[in-house]
Parts: structure tokens; C-alpha cells; sequence
């Protein structure tokens, strides 16, 4: 049984019907690419996954160990360890950077630690902070960013690494990744994607939406590419493919409309 497996799924926002039946089983250590034209629902269905109030899901279904996650909330859904990186991170003032970690970690514990053997018990905050440092420096951000709140005034490229070392602390068995490598500069795509590589070590199923083979490159493992189009999956492939779209673009796929 995968760990996640998305059944035909139909969801709609304001009576428009987004994602059109769409297939897609991920399991612990796999790495998936999400590509596909700009509007054809990717980001959509990362907002789906983790149950975004705005979108109703009209059928189909998403499964976790077997059960539907459809009737949990999206805490729920967070504890049975799937995350989302944003797209576009949000800024939250007055919520401690540090504090925000700690918490999340801490609830996380509670559900996964039966399941994953290499989460560790931190008893004190300084313990707590020692781990998250080394995080902080492999993606490459200042130990000051501890004490900031979340998000607040960081730079596009600091959002998306701190989104990435997120996911390192707190061992998701599911990460989605929306566009980690959207406005980076050539330097910083490479620190995220080793970043991902660390994140694929702590044995999570990865799912990198992104436009560009150049991140794809980096990372270790790739067992699929998916390409999305107009709410579904239309085609999947290997590294290969993710080398064709960037050569040639969706045009050749045949996905305008008929
Ligand atoms: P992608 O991430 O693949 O670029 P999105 O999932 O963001 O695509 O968008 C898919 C489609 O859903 C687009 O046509 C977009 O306009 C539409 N859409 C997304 N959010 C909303 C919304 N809040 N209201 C209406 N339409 C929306
Ligand atoms: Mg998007």
C-alpha cells in the first residue's frame, strides 16, 4: 500500500472545476516532479492535498495508509506528516521563528515518532536550537533568523530556503514543494536543491513542482516526472522528460485545446 495515493480526484473553487481527475501515488523516499503550463492546477491540488477551505472536492478521493484524509482538517492532515512548501510563503508577524519550530516539532512527535525511527526527543530549548542551526546552515541562512518571526521581512530567496528548512526539522513523511526555485538566483537554486537532497536522506516522499529541469538536475534521486495539464496528469516519464519540456516546452505535448 502507498503511503499517499490521490484517486480521481475532482475539486472545484467557486463552481469552476480546477482538477479533472487526478491520479498520483507517492511513498516514503520517492522524489516526484510536478510540471505542467502555468494555470493547469498545481498548485491547486498542493492546496487540495492539505485542505484548503476554498476548494471542494466534488469526487475522487485522497488516501493516507489506505484511509481518506477528506473529512480531516488541515492539522490533521499536517500530523499524519504531510507539508506543504509554498508557493508564496506568508509572512507572520508576532509568531517567533524559533517558538513556531519548537511546536510544530513537538506536536509532530506525538503522532510520528512510532512510525519514524529518527526523530529525537529535544528536552531543553537549547538542545532544541542546536538541531535547528545545523539546519539553518545547510540552506545557507544566518542563526539570527531564530529570533525573527515567521517569515517576516525575509527576502523571496530567504522564504523559499526557510520553507525547505522547515521540512528538514520536522521530517514530514510527505513534502510538497510548490515552486521552491521560483525567483532564485543560480547559487541559491543549488543550496535548495541540496537542501531537498538532505530532505529525500531523512526518507520523505518529495514532490518538487517547478517549471525548470535546472533544479531536477541537482537532486540524487528522480524516480518520477509528471506533467500536468488542464487538472490532471497527462504525461509521466524519467529525468528524460523533464530534459524534453525544458528543450522543447509543452507544445509538442498536444495540450492545447481540440
Ligand atoms: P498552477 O499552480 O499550475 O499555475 P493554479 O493551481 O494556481 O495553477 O491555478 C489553476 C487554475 O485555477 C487557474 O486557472 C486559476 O486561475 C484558477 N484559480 C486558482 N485559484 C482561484 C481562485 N481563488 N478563484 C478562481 N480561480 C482560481
Ligand atoms: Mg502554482
Amino acid at each position: 500500500m502507498s503511503f499517499l495515493e490521490v484517486r480521481d480526484l475532482h475539486a472545484s473553487i467557486e463552481g469552476k472545476e480546477i482538477l479533472t481527475g487526478l491520479n498520483l501515488t507517492i511513498d516514503r523516499g520517492q522524489v516526484h516532479a510536478l510540471m505542467g503550463p502555468n494555470g493547469s492546477g498545481k498548485s491547486t491540488f498542493a492546496n487540495v492535498l492539505l485542505g484548503h477551505p476554498k476548494y471542494n472536492v466534488t469526487s475522487g478521493d485522497i488516501l493516507v495508509k489506505g484511509q481518506s484524509i477528506l473529512d480531516l482538517s488541515t492539522d490533521e492532515r499536517a500530523r499524519k506528516g504531510i507539508f506543504l512548501g509554498f508557493q508564496y510563503p506568508i509572512e507572520i508577524a508576532g509568531v517567533g521563528y524559533s517558538h513556531f519550530l519548537r511546536n510544530a516539532y513537538n506536536t509532530l512527535n506525538k503522532t510520528l515518532a512510532q512510525e519514524q525511527t529518527n526523530r529525537e526527543v529535544f528536552i531543553t530549548v537549547k538542545e532544541f536550537h542546536e538541531y535547528v542551526k545545523r539546519n539553518l546552515d545547510s540552506v545557507g541562512l544566518d542563526q539570527a533568523f531564530l529570533s525573527r518571526y515567521l517569515n517576516e521581512g525575509f527576502s523571496g530567496g530567504e522564504k523559499k530556503r526557510s520553507e525547505v528548512m522547515q521540512m528538514l526539522v520536522l521530517k514530514p513523511n510527505v513534502a510538497i514543494l510548490d515552486e521552491p526555485d521560483s525567483g532564485l538566483d543560480i547559487d541559491a537554486v543549488k543550496a535548495v536543491a541540496e537542501a531537498i537532497n538532505k530532505l529525500i536522506e531523512t526518507g520523505a516522499g518529495v514532490v518538487v513542482i517547478t517549471h525548470y529541469a535546472r533544479i531536477l538536475r541537482y537532486l540524487t534521486r528522480l524516480d518520477h516526472v509528471n506533467v500536468m495539464a488542464k487538472g490532471r496528469i497527462v504525461k509521466s516519464g524519467d529525468r528524460s522528460l523533464s530534459e524534453e519540456l525544458e528543450n522543447k516546452g509543452y507544445g509538442w505535448l498536444g495540450l492545447e485545446e481540440s
